[in-house]
């Protein structure tokens, strides 16, 4: 277990303590572990419904991030995954009760039911109003009596905005309840497990999913789901999601709903991204109106990566009580309406036309054609050498790359050698991306500009090399030594320069050069590119990018072998 934590039996505490340290606007009560607005003074005096929710530690930002003017007045937290004390819960009540009454929001869980329950019980008999509701909202649980029923998940959320917004707004109890029962008896959730989540007392996952499984209709404290399946794309996932929670909730064409996208801990807010759009297009697929969305990270499970889906039918009312403002710290304050999300079309760049001049350079096509074969087989190499001491893109760059190229393969055929190179560096420029798509872009572009100068008879493929390199050493303001491909493409020059006689053991000289420059890469420690963040943990590892050279370069070789040429 590897964990930001100082000790297995103090997180909660510790978090408690970073929070009122970090942000702004709350307070702990005394010797509890309960989390209540700094302002609470003025908050009893506004005469408003007090809003408390809480539950076992671990779902973080839930429930003290919904604690601020218009959302929870205090959050009561228990151990991790473990319900909170009836007497954490009554100090709660006591601490932010007054005659307007309190509303307890619980997630249905047995704990949390009878903790909640029994607090609000002694509440009432000292003569503070309590009402309790109770979340439900998983629909990925039957709801039938043979079971504990539905469990409470990130649904909750959207019970806090809205019972919050009607009590700031001056409701009473009863109506401030009857907003939240609202909101409960509407919304559906269901979530999508992509990892297990360690517990820090545990020390080990809670279970374990295989490298291409995913839990559906898991729970928040890392209990096993409905069903696993296979991994499957983004879209796939979210519409099964949206289809579960929209049959349950009885959402059909015309409808108008508010989604919660929620990362359950673990998720690159890259992929939380997506799954978002998925949701608002598989909504739309079923003819429902997406008014809002909302997409971050609101109640967790640890680390768990995943997802889950909420989806709340509404009105007007409900949109106003959704929209009115918040100052908790996890409720995300500037949301735009929602309007007909239509991508921005930007006119096309363009594109150089395919000169067809007819002479094509058979010899130059097939080169191509073979590096770009080779630098695809090898991709996996070239990651794992660029994971050791970059940042692991090379491979799939000079792959991506590549591919386009080999897309390409028939139009350059029918172009002269300047215009094909030139043709080449567009299209590297266009798809390989980091340090090496600009540097082979610039290096084609020059070694275009001496094919320019060709003349029949006269060999030139070395001058267009030295071309290359030296306007990849100029940009990249590189030298041989500093650990990069020129380490491969200088070698490979000064050999090709030296050897001109029969282009075949020129060639193979060039490789000799090349390879042995790279293998002396391994040795030195790096003034360029990224592996010079790494100063002397390079070494031992050869430069993925001189590598990358020694490949396209032997393919291009072997063509010129087996050509004769
Ligand atoms: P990045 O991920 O840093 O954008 P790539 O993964 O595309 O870069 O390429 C990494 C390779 O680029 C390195 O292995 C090295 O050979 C080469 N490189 C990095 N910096 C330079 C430079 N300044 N000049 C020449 N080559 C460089
Ligand atoms: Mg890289």
């Amino acid at each position: 277990m590897k964990k930001l934590i100082n000790d297995v039996s103090a997180v909660v505490d510790d978090m408690i303590d970073g929070l009122i340290r970090s942000v702004g606007g709350l307070n702990r009560l005394d010797g509890e572990r309960v989390i209540v607005r700094s302002d609470l003074d003025a908050f009893r005096s506004s005469g408003q419904v007090a809003l408390i929710s809480g539950g076992g530690s671990g779902h973080e930002p839930a429930h003290a991030g919904y604690v601020g003017a218009g959302m929870l007045t205090a959050a009561v937290c228990g151990d991790v995954f473990t319900s909170p004390s009836t007497d954490a819960v009554l100090a709660a009540i006591r601490a932010v009760g007054g005659p307007s009454g309190v509303l307890l929001i619980v997630k249905s869980y047995t704990g949390d039911r009878l903790n909640f329950g029994l607090a609000a019980e002694i509440a009432r008999a000292e003569g503070i109003p309590v009402e309790m509701v109770v979340v439900a909202d998983d629909v990925s649980l039957a709801t039938g009596s043979d079971t504990a029923g539905r469990r409470g998940i990130a649904g909750t959320v959207l019970v806090h905005k809205v019972a919050g917004a009607a009590a700031a707004a001056g409701r009473s109890l009863e109506e401030v309840a009857a907003q939240a029962r609202r909101v409960i008896d509407a919304v559906g959730s269901m979530g999508v497990g992509l990892s297990s989540c360690t517990v820090p007392a545990a020390g080990r996952p809670s279970f374990s999913l295989a490298e291409h499984e995913v839990e559906f209709g898991l729970g928040i404290h890392g209990e096993p789901g409905g069903r696993r399946d296979r991994l499957q794309p983004a879209r796939a996932l979210v519409s099964t999601v949206i289809d579960r929670i929209f049959d349950d909730r009885g959402l059909k064409a015309g409808d108008k709903v508010a989604l919660l996208v929620n990362n359950l801990g673990a998720t690159p807010s890259m992929e939380m991204a997506i799954v978002a759009g998925e949701a608002v297009r598989a909504a739309e697929a079923r003819g429902v109106d997406v008014l809002r969305i909302w997409t971050g990270t609101f109640l967790t499970a640890l680390d768990m990566a995943g997802f889950s889906l909420s989806a709340l039918a509404v009105d007007d009312e409900l949109l106003d009580l959704l929209d009115a403002p918040a100052s908790a710290s996890a409720w995300p304050s500037s949301v735009a309406p929602l309007a007909v999300a239509m991508p921005v079309v930007m006119p096309a760049a363009r594109v150089e036309s395919a000169v067809r001049s007819g002479e094509g350079d058979g010899a130059l096509v097939a080169a191509i054609e073979a590096a770009a074969r080779a630098l695809i087989a090898d991709e996996p190499r070239l990651t794992a050498l660029d994971q050791a001491v970059g940042d692991g893109d090379l491979g799939l760059n000079l792959a991506r790359g590549s591919e386009a190229v080999l897309t390409e393969i028939d139009d350059y055929r029918h172009l002269e050698r300047p215009a094909a190179l030139r043709r080449l560096a567009a299209t590297v420029r266009r798809s390989v991306g980091g340090t090496s798509g600009a540097l082979y872009a610039v290096g084609l572009m020059s070694a275009a500009a001496v094919a320019e100068r060709w003349t029949a008879g006269r060999v030139v493929w070395p001058e267009a090399l030295a071309a290359a390199a030296s306007a990849v050493a100029r940009l990249g303001d590189a030298r041989v030594g500093d650990r990069t491909m020129l380490d491969a493409l200088i070698p490979a020059v000064e050999a090709l320069k030296t050897a001109e006689d029969d282009p075949r053991q020129a060639l193979a000289a060039a490789i000799r050069a090349a390879a042995s420059g790279t293998a002396a890469t391994a040795d030195t420690t790096s003034r360029r590119g990224r592996s010079s963040y790494l100063g002397d943990r390079a070494l031992g590892h050869p430069d993925p990018g001189a590598e990358a050279v020694v490949v396209w370069l032997s393919a291009v070789a072997e063509t010129v072998t087996a050509r004769g040429a």
